[in-house]
Formats: C-alpha cells, sequence, structure tokens
C-alpha cells in the first residue's frame, strides 16, 4: 500500500484513548508521530537526546542532516495535512516548491525520464529547515511537549516485562522515569529495542538486511535566486554513481553525489569536480562549475538497507511501538525515508482510531503494508547491481528485466513516465507498471504511442 491506496487522515476519527504517549527521538519519524498521537492522548512528550533550538540546525543526531534529502509525496502531503501554514513557513524561510513533472529533470538508464501527465509540487529545503518548521509545528500543538538533550537510557515496564509503562532517562547524574501509557521508539536505524526484547525474554524481530555499500559526498553552492534546476541522476547499472542538485534556502544548491558498492565519492575537491564530470550526464558538474561553493564537502557511508519484521512477532509488550527508520531503513538514493515515516504515521492514526486494544501488532501489520512495497522498490533497484547481497524478494530478477524496457519506454512516453514517477514519488505501488496500459505500451510499443 502506498499513498494512493490509503485512507486519509480525519482529524475526527479518533477519540481520547489515554493520559500519557511519549515518543522517544525528535527527529522526522517522532515528530510526525508524536502530531497523530495527540488526537488520542491526552498529552504527548517528545524526548531527544540533542539540543532542539527553534533555527535550521545540523544536529548530532541526525549526521545524515546536511546531504540532500529529497521529499516525496507523502511527507509533503502529511506535512501539508497535519501542520497548516507548513508551507507558508516553508516559503518564508527560502525554500521552494517545484512542480516534479515540468522542473524535475530526472536521468536514468540512459535518458531524461518524460515529464508526465500530472503536475504534483515537491518541497525543495535542507533537511534541518524541513525538520525545524515540523518542530516548531509539533510543538505549537497544544498538547504537545518537546523535551530536548533528554538522554533516554531505557524501557520502563511493569514486573513481568508484559507491559512497557515509560522511559528512563539521565538527569543529572542520576536516572529518572517518566511514565507513559504509551512509549514509541523512534531512535533511528540503531534503536535498541530489539536488544531490550531480547534481555527481557521476548523474541527479537528478524532483521532482512542488503548490502549496498553506499558513499555520499555533499556540498552546497550559490544558486541565482531566480534559478530552480533541480536534478537526479540514478545509478542503473554499469554505472555506480548518481548525484542530486536541489535548490535550497538562502539562494543555494545542495549538491551530492553518491556511489554504490565502495564507489564512494570522493570530498577533495577537484576530486568531486572529476566525479561530477563522470556522471553520464554532464549537468550536475556544469551547475558545480558555473556556481561558487560555500560549504565544505562532507562524506557520509551507509551500509545496507535494514527491516526489521516486528509484524511477524508472537509476543511483544503492550505500551510500546517503533516507527520510521527504526522499523526500515532504506537505501537513501532513492529518497524515501521520511515518507515512509509519514506513512507509519498515517497508519498510526489509522490504528489508533480502532482504540489501544493489540495497538501494537495492528499498528505492525499496517506499517509493514506500507513499508512493503517500498522495499520492493529499493531494493529491488539494488539487485540491479550484482554486487548487491542479501534477501532478495521473488520476482525481483523478472522485474528488473521488465523495468530495463520499461525505463527506455518512459524517456520519450508521458503517459508510462507519469506512471513511473507515481511510483518513484511512492503515490502507488510498483505493480502499477504492470497494469495493461503500462504493459501495453512497455512491450509493443509501435501499438500505442502516448
Ligand atoms: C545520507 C542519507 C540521505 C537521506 N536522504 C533522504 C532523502 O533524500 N529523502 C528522505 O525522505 N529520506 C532520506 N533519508 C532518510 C531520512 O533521513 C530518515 O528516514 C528520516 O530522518 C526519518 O528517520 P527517523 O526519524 O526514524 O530517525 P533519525 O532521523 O535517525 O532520528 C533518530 C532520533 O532519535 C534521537 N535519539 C537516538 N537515541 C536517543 C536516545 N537514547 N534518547 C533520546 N533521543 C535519541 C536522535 O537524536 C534523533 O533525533 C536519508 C538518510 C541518509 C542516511
Amino acid at each position: 500500500m502506498t499513498l494512493g491506496s490509503l485512507p486519509s487522515y480525519d482529524s475526527t476519527a479518533v477519540e481520547t484513548i489515554g493520559d500519557h504517549a511519549v515518543v522517544v527521538g525528535a527527529s522526522m519519524a517522532g515528530l510526525l508521530a508524536g502530531r497523530v498521537l495527540a488526537d488520542g492522548y491526552e498529552r504527548v512528550t517528545i524526548l531527544d537526546r540533542d539540543p532542539l533550538p527553534d533555527e535550521p540546525v545540523a544536529r548530532r543526531g541526525v549526521p545524515q542532516a546536511v546531504h540532500a534529502h529529497v521529499m516525496l509525496e507523502p511527507a509533503r502531503s502529511m506535512l501539508e495535512t497535519l501542520f497548516p501554514g507548513y508551507l507558508d513557513d516553508l516559503t518564508d524561510a527560502g525554500g521552494i516548491t517545484i512542480d516534479t513533472a515540468r522542473e524535475l529533470e530526472y536521468h536514468h538508464d540512459g535518458g531524461f525520464v518524460a515529464d508526465g501527465l500530472d503536475s504534483v509540487p515537491m518541497y525543495c529545503a535542507s533537511r534541518p529547515l524541513f525538520e525545524q518548521l515540523t518542530r516548531r509545528h509539533a510543538s505549537e500543538t497544544a498538547t504537545v511537549t518537546l523535551r530536548p538533550e533528554t538522554h533516554v537510557t531505557g524501557l520502563a515496564s511493569d514486573e513481568d516485562a508484559e507491559r512497557v509503562t515509560g522511559v528512563r532517562y539521565r538527569e543529572d547524574d542520576s536516572e529518572t522515569t517518566l511514565s507513559a501509557d504509551l512509549v514509541v521508539d523512534a531512535r533511528g536505524r540503531n534503536s535498541p529495542v530489539p536488544a531490550w526484547l531480547e534481555n527481557h525474554g521476548y523474541p527479537e524481530p528478524e532483521t532482512e538486511t542488503v548490502s549496498v555499500d553506499v558513499g555520499y559526498a555533499t556540498t552546497r553552492i550559490e544558486r541565482p535566486p531566480e534559478e530552480t534546476t533541480t536534478m537526479l541522476v540514478g545509478t542503473s547499472p554499469p554505472t555506480t554513481q548518481g548525484g542530486a542538485v536541489i535548490p535550497i534556502e538562502n539562494d543555494q544548491w545542495m549538491v551530492t553525489l553518491s556511489g554504490l558498492h565502495g564507489e564512494y565519492p570522493p570530498t577533495d575537491p577537484e576530486a568531486f569536480m572529476a566525479c561530477a564530470e563522470g556522471l553520464p550526464v554532464s549537468h550536475v558538474a556544469d551547475i558545480l562549475a558555473a556556481n561558487e561553493r560555500v560549504a565544505e564537502i562532507r562524506p557520509y557511508r551507509f551500509p545496507s538497507s535494514t527491516r526489521r519484521r516486528y509484524e511477524q512477532l508472537e509476543s511483544f509488550p503492550d505500551g510500546l511501538l517503533v516507527t520510521g527508520d527504526a522499523l526500515a531503513s532504506f537505501n537513501p538514493v532513492y529518497g524515501q525515508g521520511m515518507s515512509v515515516a509519514a506513512l507509519d504515521a498515517l497508519q498510526l492514526h489509522a490504528a489508533l482510531t480502532d482504540g489501544t486494544d493489540e495497538l501494537a501488532p495492528r499498528f505492525f501489520e499496517r506499517a509493514a503494508d506500507v513499508i512493503e512495497p517500498v522495499w520492493q522498490l529499493t531494493v529491488g533497484s539494488d539487485f540491479a547491481h550484482d554486487a548487491t547481497t542479501g534477501p532478495k524478494p521473488p520476482g525481483t530478477d523478472l522485474f528488473n528485466r521488465y523495468m530495463d524496457r520499461l525505463i527506455p519506454t518512459a524517456h520519450d512516453n508521458d503517459y508510462v513516465a507519469e506512471e513511473l514517477k507515481r511510483v518513484i514519488r511512492l503515490q502507488q505501488d510498483p505493480t502499477k507498471l504492470l497494469a495493461p496500459g503500462v504493459l501495453a505500451r512497455v512491450v509493443a510499443p509501435n501499438w500505442l504511442t502516448s
């Protein structure tokens, strides 16, 4: 399931079901979950170990924040729905909205994908600005409190660990317990919940790991205020390096180069430029050459996409949920993490409409429904590269052979381009690419030419 097949958020659908919900982690997943929980709990407290100023800062707890973050449709639409005024604030802060059909240049598999048919907006800004405004709007929700500089050290539970009853956090030199009816773990991909489960006699969730060994290198360059060029250069075999040029606030572009399977882009300025020149199209290098660099070049390494199968567990304590990257963390080159966090929040909302009975299994089942197609898309694309290792979803090789024909068709066929872009933007399931209208244009292009 993706955005188009899920029921919309309905602010009147959730009744008050508890007194206090605590969210651990005030990054995108935690903030979105916190806002949704505010519909059902009298109070929501969101804790983070970092300072959380009302400024667009790259925090220590979110080291990926200095790198390009593409915001796909689920995150955009959920932010707009949950936080009225978000777009105005983004625009006031220098963020930009582009039309993904006509203004996003997407190069993949030897050509630029055609515009497509629909005008779909995409917000463009730095990740710290996206997060600052999400944080501001979440904290302005009447019953939500943010507690920065609060390092959570563990979960509190009843004697048999059948119910999580709160969290323990470090305060001065001692540990304090904060009680809660519900704790939501949004501590990112290194979430310690699996270890906590094991230590308390529960099975750990099965973890699927698909190794991609991705390297990033990112800088910012000056941007003439009227220029909004936005570009993604994908990595289809044999190409292992790609790039992104995203217009952001302060009249800048963020330029990220990426490389799969150890083909890390360099951080030395001359080598970075040479790497951009080596991409299948010269556009990224041209923009880099024509504009002043205003930031150092920062690296990042991402070893593997990781999915924890909480929905398969037969026993799990009451009063605890896990969301965001802690559930599934995807190869970042596809730009999906914030949007899956948003879809998790939408599924949390849907689960809360049925109260708190069996909340964890119901939520994990729903979250799995939204993670599944994104996982297939991500690891499926990564398995097009021979060096990718890990559990391969059934049907991947066949689907990839089909995509080898579909993407070149999308270079000059707006109908196919539209369907492809709707999948990439996480508006519809990848299976829609097998619908007769697409299939016919891919396998028999001479019959249907538009
Ligand atoms: C290089 C890179 C590029 C990416 N690009 C994109 C992109 O283009 N588009 C996109 O949508 N997504 C992208 N992502 C993914 C995106 O950053 C995440 O999916 C998104 O931040 C949601 O993650 P999260 O909130 O679950 O966890 P995180 O962002 O990892 O946040 C975890 C939070 O938990 C806090 N925390 C951890 N431990 C504790 C503790 N003990 N006590 C209190 N607080 C704690 C941390 O301080 C942090 O705030 C990218 C990721 C990477 C690595």
